[in-house]
């Protein structure tokens, strides 16, 4: 049982913006966003809390949800722009939510990243 905050977004107990969905995937709107465009995309029906937890077999998982958001700036029109896509693993990358998750960040000209505390 998923019951992570995403896990209610799954199942529609909680309300998002949802912009994108396929077999897989579920791609919603973050609610506090950090670019003009910033979407989360997350598996549907897997369970992983964290990267460390992705297993051999799961890899494809991944995949898919880079895929869902490259096809997600196609079809918003600013693939040629470019975008971001980050994935946070538990406390010293600031993740918060305990369902993997892909963050999608694009729409201005996005500033580096990566010092400490930045
Ligand atoms: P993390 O920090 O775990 O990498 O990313 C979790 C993201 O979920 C954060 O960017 C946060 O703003 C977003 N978030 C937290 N609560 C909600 C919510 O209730 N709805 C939506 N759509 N996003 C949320």
């Amino acid at each position: 049982m998923n019951d992570t905050l995403f896990g209610k977004i799954i199942r529609r107990e909680i309300p998002a913006t949802i912009v994108y969905e396929d077999d897989e995937v579920l791609g919603f709107k973050d609610i506090a966003p950090q670019a003009p465009v910033h979407v989360l995309f997350i598996p549907k029906a897997v369970h992983v809390p964290t990267l460390n937890d992705l297993k051999t077999d799961q890899a494809a998982l991944v995949g898919r949800l880079v895929l869902a958001a490259a096809e997600y700036a196609r079809t918003e029109g600013f693939a040629e722009n470019g975008y971001r896509v980050v994935m946070n693993c538990r406390e010293d990358a600031g993740q918060t939510v305990y369902h993997i998750h892909l963050h999608l960040l694009a729409g201005a000209t996005l500033g580096r990243f990566g010092a400490p505390g930045g």
